[in-house]
């Protein structure tokens, strides 16, 4: 007989605890895994979960607790999301209560669920003349947009996001629900018709959503491989439509953080005549636990969401989607660092439903695990309009003179675009950027003489160190290949670009995109509107350009310097920049317009950038996977990084190398610890970062020594300040 319930409750400790059930509720299965409660923790109250029942009790019977509260009648999370969130605490080695804290929205943390309020709001057709609105501007201004809204959809109704560019919208709204000229409207509007609304599919586009379809009911992973504007986004549609539709399920569709827009959104709604709901993180919280509650009823059909929406709860789950499945904003790269992709495929696996991921330039994971039969590979070779790929050109730039990092032939391929009135986007590229010193002349970079790492510029102290090995040195003068003196750091900043293009061609229009033109909210879909409307003629950006957008009027695309990318430090790097250079030059000619691609480099042959050229990504991937083998890392290891910051190095230094120590204190057959270095970007904010990394073959090996060493490392006494974290699967080893 149950006799304790064990329940996830959020803090720092990688375990759960154990209470008696709440007064009255005396047999404790009476609580099913999932029900939210609130449980005596230390001196204060907290939610947890429960994740189960035992009738062996780790703790004394005196000792134990009562749950204080029962906050849910029918659990918050249904049994498969609670066994996806166990299996990620146990893999990730994070804990289970701040697991789960993560993947409730914000609205369930703490009180009992509030009843879901309205979420749009519709005219009566009682409103009097608006006249009779003067003196209230604001109610005025909403009758104003239902009216506009009832002139282009037909229906006079708005959600509450629509509402909230208003000032003080909802007083305004409740004034006129008084007066009954509006109403709430309970579900949300359903702008189609009951027929769905899909292009015809080509013959690649039909075998792939038929094969997705016809594996309904079981996991199974495909790998939609579609070259750039080849219509993935149908194959999307078709397969949803069908499992959703017809077969009465739900579907969940993953995009990554900058593809979640109100034009993809409008799409899916187009096209699917279902009740849709959109989920993000940066969602008010009222409005995401509405979608949650939609989801976990199954009133919504089909969710579209960025990472953590793979941890919404479905009633019916028949499919999952992870679009763009290359993205690295997949990977949360804080407190629960969960990869959501990888999440993806294990809650496809617990749900039993098939999983697609689809991209135009595959991870070399999930590639390797087409290559290995885990993946089921569906290729779309062509465009959907027919419009051809553009060419991909490697302008070497060696001993060329640069204004503002562009080289002539550059220069007078933009001005051409300007004189044909087309527009010109500019890539820069600055994820895992680190400042690597190379040799304008020859190309060569400068190289660690002890492993074969490059060094990183430390322009603090004006020094040059290896973070593999922890060697440095002072500024060399001349090249030790060419003995030239032109010693150049890579890379420019977006900024220096933007005023070197507005110098050079100053009656042209640049547009600036990149994450600090674009704090503001909406203000990347402001931009990503001018440029599509033709109000700017230079496009200057970082990934932040790469993908998703549909420029018809870019005929060129300009890398302005791969070099940065292929020199990091970072063994991702190679990767990210072929995806950017693929993703972009797939921005250029999608119109009627042609396209140009000009990549410049100090590196014309590099082996990885040569096959990207010359054949495209598919053999640049088999090169990189190549590589990857022959220097045994992901996927052909897997890595662990644990990271330490302080606020004075030798602190950070102290408990990596404690950590190390433990490491060797236990049997780890064929798990490799390496370090510890200095992270790629050591001082951050006055704090001093370093990392251990851990490498093994095999995943069952790394977490059997996992378990037992992250216990120790977590009970090692730490200097005050001193904060670490682990990171599984890590994607960046910054
Ligand atoms: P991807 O996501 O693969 O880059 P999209 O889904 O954005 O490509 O599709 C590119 C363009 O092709 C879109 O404008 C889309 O409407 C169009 N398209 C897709 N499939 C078809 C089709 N079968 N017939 C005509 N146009 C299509
Ligand atoms: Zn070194
Ligand atoms: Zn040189």
């Amino acid at each position: 007989m149950a006799r304790v319930l064990r329940v996830a409750v959020p803090g720092p400790l990688r375990r759960w605890f154990e209470y008696l059930p709440p007064a009255g509720e005396s047999a404790a299965g009476a609580l099913p895994p999932g029900t939210r409660v609130r449980v005596p923790f230390g001196g204060s109250v907290r939610t947890g979960v429960v994740l189960g029942a035992s009738d062996d009790p780790e703790i004394e019977a005196g000792r134990l607790r009562r749950i204080a509260e029962r906050l849910d009648d029918e659990p918050s999370i249904p049994p498969s999301l609670l066994r996806l969130l166990v299996w990620a605490a146990d893999y990730y080695h994070h804990p289970i209560g701040e697991v789960v804290r993560t993947a409730l929205p914000a609205g369930l943390r703490r009180a009992r669920s509030a009843a879901p309020a309205a979420r749009a709001w519709r005219l009566t057709g009682k409103a009097a003349a608006s006249s009779a609105l003067a003196r209230a501007p604001r109610q005025a201004a909403v009758i104003a947009a239902l009216e506009e809204a009832a002139r282009r959809g037909g229906e006079p109704c708005l959600a509450e996001t629509r509402l909230r560019t208003i000032p003080k919208w909802r007083p305004a709204v409740r004034a006129l629900a008084r007066k009954g000229w509006v109403e709430p409207l309970a579900a949300p509007p359903s702008p189609a018709g009951p027929e769905s609304k899909i292009a015809t599919p080509n013959e690649s586009q039909a075998q792939a959503a038929d094969a997705i379809a016809s594996a309904a009911g079981a996991f199974r992973a495909f790998l939609l491989d579609g070259v750039t504007g080849s219509g993935k986004t149908e194959v999307y549609l078709i397969a949803i439509d069908r499992l959703v539709r017809s077969g009465a399920g739900q579907a969940l569709v993953l995009v990554p953080e900058i593809g979640l827009t109100p034009q993809l959104v409008a799409r899916f709604r187009e096209a699917l005549p279902v009740p849709i709901s959109v989920v993000h993180s940066g969602m008010p919280d009222g409005e995401r636990l509405r979608s949650w509650e939609a989801a976990r009823t199954g009133t919504s059909r089909v969710v579209i969401g960025t990472r953590s929406a793979v941890f919404t709860p479905l009633r019916r789950p028949a499919l999952i989607v992870v679009d763009e499945e290359h993205d690295p904003s997949y990977k949360q790269q804080e407190g629960f660092r969960y990869s959501a992709r990888d999440l993806a495929l294990m809650r496809g696996s617990l749900e039993g439903v098939p999983v697609v991921l689809g991209s135009a330039t595959p991870s070399l994971e999930t590639i390797h695990l087409s290559t290995a039969g885990r993946c089921r590979r569906l290729r779309l070779a062509e465009r959907a309009g027919g419009a051809r790929m553009p060419g991909i050109v490697l302008h070497d730039v060696r001993r060329q003179p640069l204004a503002a990092g562009l080289s002539e032939r550059l220069i007078e391929a933009i001005d051409e675009r300007l004189r044909r009135r087309e527009q010109t986007l500019l890539f820069v590229n600055r994820r895992g950027f680190a400042p690597v010193v190379i040799c304008h002349d020859c190309g060569e970079a400068m190289e660690c003489r002890h492993c074969d790492s490059r060094l990183v510029l430390h322009r603090a102290d004006r020094r040059l160190r290896c973070h593999h090995c922890g060697a440095e040195q002072g500024l060399p003068v001349r090249c030790g290949a060419c003995d030239s003196a032109d010693l150049v750091p890579v890379g420019s900043g977006t900024q220096r670009l933007a005023e070197g293009l507005s110098e050079r061609f100053p009656s042209a229009r640049v547009l600036r995109i990149d994450r600090d033109s674009t704090r503001r909210r909406g203000e990347l879909d402001r931009m990503v509107r001018a440029a599509r409307d033709g109000s700017a003629d230079l496009l200057v950006g970082t990934q932040m350009l790469a993908k998703g957008h549909d420029f018809p009027r870019v005929t060129l695309v300009g890398v302005v310097d791969a070099d940065a990318g292929l020199l990091s430090p970072d063994f991702r790097a190679p990767e990210r920049v072929a995806q950017l250079v693929t993703q972009v030059a797939g921005r250029a000619g999608r119109g009627a317009l042609a396209g140009e691609v000009i990549v410049q480099t100090r590196r014309p042959r590099h082996p990885l950038l040569t096959a990207l050229a010359r054949e495209g990504y598919p053999a640049f991937a088999a090169e990189a996977l190549a590589e990857r083998d022959a220097v045994r890392l992901p996927p052909f290891a897997r890595l662990v990084l644990l990271r330490a910051e302080a606020s004075v190095r030798e602190a950070s230094n102290g408990f990596l190398a404690t950590a190390r120590d433990l490491a060797g204190e236990l049997h780890r057959p064929g798990v490799e610890v390496m370090g510890p270095v200095p992270s790629p970007m050591e001082r951050q904010g006055g704090r001093y970062r370093a990392q251990l990394l851990l490498r093994a073959a095999s995943r069952t090996n790394l977490q059997a020594f996992l378990r037992p060493w992250v216990e120790r490392v977590a009970g090692v006494r730490t200097p005050r300040g001193l904060r670490w974290s682990l990171d599984v699967d890590p994607i960046e080893l910054g």
